[in-house]
């Protein structure tokens, strides 16, 4: 099982995929915390993406695909992956279907979460003050929405036509949409 989570900054991709990685025994792929992890390590790829990741900017592709491109081989003998925070651009997404159609693999699902823009920056706003995280800022947070509705939206119709996509109610509690990932799961397996 190779699935997508997709959805907007604070619409609980990272927090679901935790989730979905227990109940399939699959690894979740996050390239946030991939890039978040080489700027603690103070790698040159960190000392790279600092500034970029600090304005609300997405990363260029080359640097993600070449991050994901590494996990795959890592985790080369894993049953399925859950990618979380990726794909975030079209040409991202071309890249990840090159990849793994080399290894003979496809994206089975994509589960897009919906989260108001108003309840998106509440819990983005909360993260901020409990956990400091410099981009979950108000202003930087406007920023990520609007690189996600410009650059990470428009995969919605791509993934939609393909008849992989699953479209959940994200306003509930952690464990109502949990839930509901899981029903629809279960009615599209
Ligand atoms: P996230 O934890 O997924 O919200 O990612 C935090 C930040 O890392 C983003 O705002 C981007 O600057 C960068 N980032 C994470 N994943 C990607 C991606 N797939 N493409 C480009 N930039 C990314």
């Amino acid at each position: 099982m190779r699935i997508i989570m997709l959805g907007a900054p604070g619409a609980g991709k990272g927090t679901q995929a935790q989730f979905i990685t227990e109940r399939f025994e699959i690894p979740q792929i996050s390239t946030g915390d991939m890039l978040r992890a080489a700027r603690a390590s103070g790698s040159e790829l960190g000392e790279r993406v600092a500034q970029i990741m600090d304005e609300g900017s997405l990363v260029s592709d080359e640097i993600v695909i070449a991050l994901i491109d590494e996990q795959l081989e890592v985790q080369a003998g894993a049953p399925g992956f859950i990618f979380d925070g990726f794909p975030r651009t079209v040409g991202q997404a071309e890249a990840l279907d090159r990849l793994l159609e080399s290894r003979g693999e496809a994206v089975n699902r994509v589960i897009r979460i919906l989260v108001d823009d108003d309840k998106l920056l509440s819990r983005v706003t909360k993260r901020f003050e409990e956990q400091g995280r410099k981009d979950d800022n108000p202003e930087t947070f406007s920023k990520r929405l609007e690189k996600y509705y410009e650059d990470t939206a428009p995969l919605v119709p791509i993934y939609a036509e393909r008849g992989i996509l699953v479209e959940v109610d994200g306003m509930g509690s952690i464990e109502a949409v949990a839930t509901a990932i899981d029903a629809a799961l279960k009615e599209t397996a």
